[in-house]
């Protein structure tokens, strides 16, 4: 064989074995992981992990995970809790995606407490991947989820507050549990698992910005904005102002950076560059973090401004919740 022959078939091997998803071929109960934003990802992650642990799926883990969030707390920004809208109204969104390309959302979802399971419903049970509004409702309730009312004293007594100067802020979060009152008005939960057999899956769920224009929706249940995830690279996901995301096809931008070869938190952060290049006035005033894991269980995240936490759990750390770099050192710029 000629070495020209030889070089061929050896560059042609390698290319065959960079295809697959090498975490498959060397799994075990010990190469899970989960990952997800802010501090609620921790026990947002456990619920994940317990899947994970009894040998169940990446899919299921993330489900599990994002349901947590979306009901076991109380919280403004994600679920059950959420903030409304201008007018009142609290409209959720979310995104679940599968490491072989399988997804499905919901956005400006109303009433249903759990749109992380009616995405995964959007995604097993139509030939969709994303569902809106009345639509979204409808197909929720056709498969048999209960109609509650969501908005809570404490969402109304904020939107109250907030109707008496009608200003449209995003906070940014630094220090953020630091301060009187908390001022959090948005945040989502972006959770990133990685399964004993080596495939991956995601969700992202949040009630957007708080008090948003009705009908506004933000990255996290467009695929490629909030969440991407691919077997044979890794995932990412996002939190902070989603038409930043938008703009940018952000998380599918932090996969395609992975699979040229950058680590997870060297792709966030040259995803992060790319926000600051298109808008560095408005990016000295808004959040945007990104978070990412790619099919060896390498973890990274990268911020615009200081405070944003990520949680990681897997067989050696169960509560671990780690600070992000940014680019900027300080939310007052
Ligand atoms: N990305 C979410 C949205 O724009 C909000 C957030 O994560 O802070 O709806």
């Amino acid at each position: 064989m000629t070495n020209r022959r030889r070089f061929l078939q050896s560059s042609l091997l390698m290319a065959a074995a960079a295809s697959l998803p090498k975490a498959r071929a060397a799994s075990g109960p010990a190469r899970a992981k989960v990952v997800s934003t802010w501090d609620f990802g921790v026990p947002a992650n456990r619920a994940a992990w317990a899947v994970l642990e009894s040998g169940g799926s990446a899919l299921d883990a993330v489900e599990a995970g994002a349901r947590w969030a979306e009901t076991g707390q109380c919280n403004a920004t994600v679920g059950r809790c959420g903030y409304p809208d201008r007018d009142g109204y609290v409209t959720l969104d979310a995104s679940i995606m599968r490491g072989d390309g399988g997804c499905g959302a919901v956005a400006a979802l109303e009433d249903i407490d759990h749109p992380i399971s009616v995405a995964r419903k959007v995604m097993e049970q139509t030939p969709h991947v994303l569902l809106v509004g009345a639509g979204a409702r409808q197909f929720a309730l056709a498969q048999g989820f209960t109609p509650r009312s969501l908005r809570t004293p404490e969402a109304e007594k904020a939107w109250r507050e907030w109707l008496k100067t009608s200003a449209y802020k995003p906070e940014i979060n630094i220090e953020r549990r630091a301060l009187p009152g908390n001022k959090e008005n948005h945040d989502t939960i972006g959770m990133l698992a990685l399964g004993a057999d080596g495939r991956m899956a995601g969700a992202c769920t949040t009630s957007g910005m708080a008090f948003k224009l009705r009908g506004r929706v933000g990255d996290s249940p467009i695929i490629g904005a909030g969440l991407y995830v691919d077997d044979a690279v890794g995932g990412a996901t996002a939190s902070g102002v989603g038409e930043e995301m938008l703009r940018n096809a952000a998380s599918f931008l932090v996969v395609e950076l992975m699979r040229q070869g950058h680590a997870p938190a060297e792709a966030c952060r040259i995803a992060i560059e790319r926000v600051v290049a298109k808008r560095p006035e408005a990016s000295k005033t808004l959040q945007v973090c990104f978070l990412a894991m790619n099919l060896h269980g390498e973890v990274g995240a990268f911020a615009l401004h200081r405070g944003f936490v990520y949680a990681v759990c897997d067989a050696d750390r169960q509560d671990a919740l780690l600070e992000s770099p940014s680019v900027y050192a300080s939310s007052q710029t």
